[in-house]
């Protein structure tokens, strides 16, 4: 499938390291669920910038909001001066925050990345604490920036960075399907909240308390794991009475994509600090941090950036916003993930190589094992990494982008635009059923 641009650019000695090694396409166009590329074919797209197109591409309302800012001559640079686009900005974010956090909160621009506004949360509850480290959790994907780097809960990037790995304490994440404490369900819930009571209070156990608690509640990149509910309260709770900031990782989970307006809503819990990128700037670089007042303790100008609250991407953000309310997205995001694990779970009937499927709203995921492995749980699915590498290869090759991640890359994800229809989701599973079929391990 490569063609004669990537070719030029490969054989060009300065040739760019271009994102998706594995989906060597070179894109002219793009509208809605669809990309096309440079020779004319169309794809749909379930990657939709790892989560970033909410509504798709290039949806009327964002373009044409662009087109205002751009026809009435509003400055496009402002180094994060206040304008009537970001205020009308900031009012929209707010009223989409549970009250609960809004009626208490700051918001930071940062710069225009997810890792940026991690570097900013992190900051922020180091100066309000006092303290140097932090907790994360296995599979946790916060950036490639060094801070968030130092977050990440998988060994491979880092590992040639020397001293990255200090100052973090990695904590086990509820995933049920490959429990780490071998036990799954209720009881895998509890036996990680256990754990983490004792790091936090046991005053014997060798762990300073750290400066926050950073998770995901869906995670994404470590292969669409959904934390539990009682998860989330219990985890929320131990924080609280142990005096830790939590941060939430919005950044993939944000904004409708989990079928409520932001995943820890699912745990019904109010985080000290949120996390916000990717969907937030309409498919336009943005990210902010909101966080609760009493953390406001960092100097003016803590985290500056010239390039912070880009005057186009709040423009596309509200007019997204705006969409995702009126025609209630999240919902119909919802409706569209169950009828997507439905689907696959169908599939997964009659092929022995598709493992747990698991999601929230449109943020779904298939667990690709050996169906002759003789434990899938913790050992090394080298058979499973290959047959999800051939599904998503054969997928191309019918018209279908996704994506993969988790342990070993062998969980297939989807991440369509929240805006895709029931005819459209059956068309992305009829595309999956023939490339499982065809896929060589
Ligand atoms: N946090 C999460 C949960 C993410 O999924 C990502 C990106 N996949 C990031 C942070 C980092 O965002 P960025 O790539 O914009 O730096």
């Amino acid at each position: 499938t490569r063609n004669a641009l990537l070719e030029r650019q490969d054989a060009h000695e300065s040739s760019a390291r271009s994102y998706p090694r594995r989906i060597p396409l070179a894109l002219k166009r793009a509208h809605g669920i669809y990309v096309e590329d440079i020779e004319g074919r169309v794809f749909i797209d379930c990657l939709a910038g790892a989560g970033t197109l909410a509504l798709g591409h290039n949806h009327p309302v964002v373009i044409e909001a662009l087109r205002r800012v751009l026809d009435d001559g509003l400055p496009l640079h402002t180094l994060d001066l206040t304008t009537p686009v970001k205020d009308r900005f900031m009012q929209d974010l707010f009223d989409i925050l549970p009250p609960s956090l809004s009626r208490n909160a700051r918001i930071q621009f940062c710069g225009p990345t997810g890792a940026d506004a991690v570097e900013a949360a992190l900051k922020l509850v180091k100066t309000a604490t006092g303290r140097g480290t932090m907790l994360a959790f296995h599979g946790a994907y916060h950036g490639m920036t060094q801070g968030a780097l130092q977050l990440m809960g998988s060994l491979g990037p880092k590992k040639p960075l020397g001293g990255i790995q200090q100052g973090v304490q990695f904590m086990p994440y509820p995933y049920d399907y490959r429990c780490p404490f071998g036990l799954g369900g209720d009881a895998g819930v509890q036996a990680g909240l256990s754990y983490l009571e004792t790091v936090l209070t046991d005053p014997e156990g060798g762990v300073p308390a750290p400066a926050g608690i950073i998770f995901e509640a869906v995670q994404g990149e470590g292969g669409v794991i959904p934390a539990p509910a009682a998860w989330l309260q219990g985890a929320r709770g131990l924080s609280r009475s142990a005096g830790v900031p939590l941060i939430i990782d919005e950044v993939q989970t944000g904004f409708g994509r989990t079928g409520k307006w932001f995943a820890f809503e699912h745990g019904d819990i109010t985080p000290d600090v949120v996390v916000l990128s990717k969907a937030i700037g309409g498919s336009l670089p943005l990210s902010v941090v909101i966080y609760q007042q009493e953390l406001d303790l960092w100097q003016p100008g803590a985290h500056a950036g010239t390039f912070r609250g880009n005057q186009l991407a709040m423009a596309a953000g509200s007019a997204t916003i705006e969409l995702l309310r009126r025609e209630a997205i999240p919902e119909h995001a919802e409706r569209m993930g169950q009828r997507l694990m439905r689907g696959l779970r169908q599939l997964q009937g009659v092929h022995p190589q598709l493992g747990d499927v698991r999601g929230r709203g449109l943020m779904v995921g298939v667990e690709v094992i050996d169906p002759d492995g003789a434990s899938n749980r913790l050992g090394h699915p080298a058979a499973a990494t290959a047959m999800a590498k051939s599904i998503q290869a054969e997928c191309l090759r019918h018209g279908l982008i996704i994506e993969l991640g988790g342990r070993h890359g062998s969980v297939v994800r989807f991440l369509p635009p929240l805006i895709i229809t029931e005819q459209q989701l059956d068309h992305v599973l009829d595309i999956f059923s023939v490339a499982v079929q065809n896929a060589r391990r």
